[in-house]
């Protein structure tokens, strides 16, 4: 599908509607569909999407299991180049997948082609495993005995996706899936079908084998009838709280493996020593890029109350000029909201938030304006005297919602940082070399950052969490075989 710049409306090829199982592009047997409509024009709809049941799954799983020892058997340096060809064709279609993202999660054109780029540094870091993927050589206990670790792929995996990065989230679960030796069924959000079709596809332009990667399309249905299979050995979760900790315990029964990456609370502690100017801009980049959409957004700032009306003044300033708009207009600054679901929740947030004593500074409604089209669009909104212990600054909102949350001095900044359930990224800035050495001791969070966005994740780095934020081997990094695939020691007597 070519896509010219400006052709916003392009045509959704027929065959990415339906699901890919066993190498085939089928209608979804439930004979469901699902609309995908663009959260930035109502007026847009992308196409109809299979809404998958029980069956497709089963079919996928099937399909899966069937390809899993010959892919097994070709050997991680074999496997890894169908990820090469994968990430030669992804590069000659990125214009296409950012302008997927975009047109059906609504983010800015320039926030999908960094996606597009994040989803192939995973590739790319993933493909360079390839050679390192060995065990070790161990002492023995006897004589003439070699004893040594291997990893074998866990099976069958089942990966189920969030929307708010429905390609780079699926790709850093395919590529290492693949990689290990695993075969997989994708289950991406209802949202955003079109990209993990596209994602998809791109694997089969690769030379796959059949039934190595699958995709089965739908929601909750699709989600427990892949966790309820019992030829699935694992399941890589991405998603809310509530949705992991129920898959999590819907496969408990039959000790089912699984890694949940889930929601955040993140907190950017501002010290009384810290550059105002670039707090400023880490804050408004963390709260409002992607309209506050990340596990790892910034929706609390915990401000020492010496800098407190200073930061404000320089924060409102900022944030009361971003330019609220559809992804594809290049002036726009801040995206839409995925959903209408996720807006009525985000104004039901600002809402409570006030009724628990927090004031609104900037924005607090939808934001009106009459070149905007009907969709899905909300006023940055910073609310200041937000009480820590508030729902406002305990529930993640995934909105362009920021809680500016007062503390006393530096321990109390730290103790509210850490008073949430969630511990996905936690940031300091301050001058101070010490005191940024002790946050980052004292952060109950996974991805720390000093002086910088709370933001943005490396390949080659664990993407992981504390607390409620993260179960099981984090995703990217070296250490993410440690969920796709299984450890085994052996003693060879000479
Ligand atoms: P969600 O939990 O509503 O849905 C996630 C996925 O689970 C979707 O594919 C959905 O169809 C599927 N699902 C729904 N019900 C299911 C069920 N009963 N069984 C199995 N699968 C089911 O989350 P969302 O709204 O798509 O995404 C937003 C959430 O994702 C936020 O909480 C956010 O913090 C989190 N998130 C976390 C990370 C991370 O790395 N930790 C990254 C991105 C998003």
């Amino acid at each position: 599908m070519a896509v010219a710049p400006g052709d916003i409306r392009f045509e959704v090829a027929g065959h990415l509607t339906g699901n890919f199982i066993g190498g085939q592009w089928v209608a979804a047997q439930s004979g469901q569909r699902r609309a995908d409509v663009n959260p930035a024009d109502f007026t847009d709809v992308l196409g109809e999407f299979a809404e998958s049941g029980g069956a497709d799954v089963d079919l996928a799983v099937e399909e899966a299991r069937r390809a899993l020892d010959g892919w097994r058997a070709l050997g991680p340096v074999e496997r890894a180049a169908f990820l090469t060809r994968a990430l030669r064709i992804l590069d000659e279609r990125s214009g296409e997948l950012a302008y997927a993202i975009t047109r059906e999660q609504g983010k800015l054109l320039k926030e999908a082609a960094g996606e597009v780029r994040r989803a192939e540094a995973v590739l790319e870091f993933t493909t360079g495993q390839a050679r390192r993927l060995g065990g070790v050589t161990a002492p023995a206990e006897e004589e003439r005995t070699f004893a040594y670790t291997f990893r074998r792929p866990i099976g069958v995996v089942g990966l189920i996706s969030p929307w708010n990065f429905p390609l780079a989230i699926p790709m850093w679960k395919v590529a290492p899936a693949l990689l290990a030796g695993c075969t997989a069924v994708l289950k991406p959000s209802p949202l955003t079908p079109l990209t993990s079709a596209v994602l998809v596809d791109v694997f089969r332009a690769a030379g796959l084998p059949n039934g190595v990667l699958n995709l089965v399309q739908g929601d909750a249905a699709a989600g427990e009838a892949l966790v309820a299979n019992p030829a699935v050995a694992g399941i890589s979760f991405t998603g809310s709280l509530a949705i992991g900790t129920a898959i999590h315990a819907g496969g408990a029964h039959r000790l089912l493996r699984t890694q949940l990456e889930l929601g955040g609370k993140n907190a950017v502690v501002v010290c009384d020593d810290a550059d105002l100017d670039k707090a400023v801009e880490a804050v408004v980049h963390g709260a409002f890029g992607q309209a506050g959409q990340r596990c790892s957004a910034t929706s609390r700032a915990v401000v020492d109350v010496r800098v407190r009306e200073e930061f404000l003044e320089r924060l409102v300033a900022r944030v009361a000029h971003l330019r609220v708009g559809p992804g594809f207009d290049e002036a726009s600054e801040l995206c839409p909201v995925v959903d209408t679901g996720r807006m009525d929740a985000a104004l039901a947030a600002i809402a409570g938030a006030q009724r628990d004593g927090g004031k609104v500074v900037c924005g607090g409604g939808r934001a009106e304006r009459a070149d905007l089209p009907d969709g899905c669009y909300l006023q940055p909104t910073v609310i200041r005297d937000v009480p820590w212990d508030a729902e406002l600054a305990q529930e993640e909102v995934f909105g362009p919602v920021l809680a500016v949350v007062d503390a006393v001095d530096f321990d109390d900044a730290i103790r509210i940082a850490n008073s949430v359930k969630y511990g996905m990224s936690g940031t300091v800035f301050t001058a101070s070399q010490a005191r940024a050495f002790e946050a980052l001791d004292r952060f109950e969070a996974g991805m720390l950052h000093v002086n910088r966005p709370g933001v943005g994740a490396y390949a080659h780095l664990p993407h992981t969490g504390a607390k409620a934020s993260q179960y099981g081997p984090p995703e990217c990094s070296p250490e993410v075989f440690d969920f796709y695939t299984a450890w085994h020691s052996a003693c060879i007597s000479y």
